[in-house]
């Protein structure tokens, strides 16, 4: 392993990946990228939905996915990695007038920013998702250039890009410590030796805290459990005879009951589909609590009945990695300097990180990344100046 580097990274998931990516498209190929596991995108970012949207509530949220959305549609000829994106939507339905409200608003905010939002009725909701219960839906919103893509060919295609550019790619060695001198950043322990280094990039995904206190800096990221469940074909066969309909809605369209945070979207022949557990607390616990199914179940059949006859055929929990206003953390650490983070997604990062990591690579590279990172600097908190992301699922 390298004994300096211009960059360190730490973590290996989509954030970190990107930062390497577009680090060397900048020139800056003398980085390190350090994974703990054995492979990459074993974290959050292993374990997510795949979902990519531009419907959000919050400006600079929508300025991130519009660039991210544009730089996916690309992925491949660009970066030169399939990412198996499918441009099917997203459904939002609504069924109280508070979230009407909301949602009316922030139309209108996506809308101002160029985005292609559509307002529905429920039976327009119905007709884009076969299958769908409607009833009790007040109003949804669908956006078609929203989708669903590969998260690990995400990550591989930015790990693998980078590597070709000269950067190395270090896994199976932990990071234990952060390296400060004269009050500014100089290197990192590690399991398999020291690197010297004045610039470290925290993109340690849920996991972020930790790291931040090896330089002494609160990352306010706190880990929140999250199960995905893979239902199979529907088993019984009252279900399939009167249906001449398909039993999932035929395209990937990704659907989600804004009220309960149910969703769900085709995942081959079967359907993927979770919830929020407003009970759960912080942890680091990635055990599926298998008696979470049963709550999830008697929401979901309301909304897609035909859950009702299906088999579960897996499941696993991921991390979300949370901030207090839901919003990310973008930039560097002004207290601590040649810190960056590049945190806090709160369920929601696997879709930014093209433009998240274009963006604090064109920080660490001394350009100026043309985005107003306000409302994502650290500092926030303690100025109280914080608006948050309302469209947290
Ligand atoms: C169930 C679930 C569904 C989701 N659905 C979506 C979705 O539909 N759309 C979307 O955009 N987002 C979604 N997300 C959120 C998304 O997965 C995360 O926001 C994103 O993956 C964060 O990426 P990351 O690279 O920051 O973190 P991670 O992928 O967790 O990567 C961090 C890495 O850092 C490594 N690491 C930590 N500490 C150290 C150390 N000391 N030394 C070395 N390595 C270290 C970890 O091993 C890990 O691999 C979902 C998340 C979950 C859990």
């Amino acid at each position: 392993m390298k004994k300096t580097a211009d960059v360190v990274i730490i973590g290996g998931g989509c954030m970190g990946a990107s930062v390497a990516y577009h680090l060397s498209r900048r020139g800056v190929t003398d980085v390190v990228l350090i994974e703990r596991e054995k492979m990459l995108a074993t974290g959050s970012t292993g374990r997510n939905a795949g979902g990519v949207r531009h419907q959000f509530s919050n400006a600079a949220n929508i300025r991130l996915s519009i660039e991210s959305i544009g730089f996916l549609e690309r992925f491949a000829d660009q970066v030169g990695h399939p990412i198996d994106f499918h441009q099917d939507g997203y459904l939002f339905l609504l069924s109280s007038s508070s979230s009407v409200e909301t949602f009316r608003r922030n139309v209108a905010l996506q809308r101002s920013l160029g985005v292609d939002v559509e307002w529905l009725d429920a039976d327009g909701a119905a007709r884009l998702a076969p299958g769908l219960n409607t009833e009790g839906v007040a109003a949804a919103t669908f956006c078609q250039r929203d989708g669903v893509a590969d998260p690990n060919g995400v990550t591989m295609g930015f790990a693998k890009a980078a590597q070709t550019a000269g950067a190395s790619v270090e896994r199976d060695t932990e990071v234990t410590g952060i390296r400060i001198e004269s009050n500014r950043i100089a290197g990192v322990e590690t399991t398999r030796g020291t690197i010297e280094t004045r610039t470290v990039v925290n993109a340690a995904g849920p996991w972020a805290r930790q790291v931040g206190r090896m330089a002494h800096v609160d990352v306010p990221v706190d880990p929140f459990r999250r199960h995905i469940f893979i239902a199979g074909e529907p088993t019984s066969a009252e279900s399939r005879i009167p249906n001449p309909i398909p039993i999932w809605p035929p395209t990937r369209i990704l659907v989600i009951d804004f009220e309960t945070t149910f969703y769900f979207h085709r995942e081959g022949a079967g359907l993927l589909f979770g919830m929020g557990d407003p009970g759960e607390t912080p942890t680091f616990d990635v055990t599926v609590q298998w008696d979470f199914l049963p709550q999830v179940i008697e929401v979901a059949v309301e909304r897609l009945p035909a859950l009702a006859d299906a088999s579960i055929s897996h499941a696993w929990a991921g991390l979300y990695e949370v901030t207090p206003d839901a919003n990310p953390l973008i930039g560097p650490v002004q207290e601590v300097p040649g810190f960056f983070l590049i945190n806090g997604f709160s369920g929601h990062g696997f879709q930014h990180s093209p433009a998240a990591g274009r963006i604090l690579a064109d920080v660490i590279a001394g350009r100026d990344p043309q985005f107003d990172l306000t409302p994502f600097a650290l500092e926030r908190f303690a100025a109280g100046s914080v608006s948050g992301e309302r469209y947290m699922v």
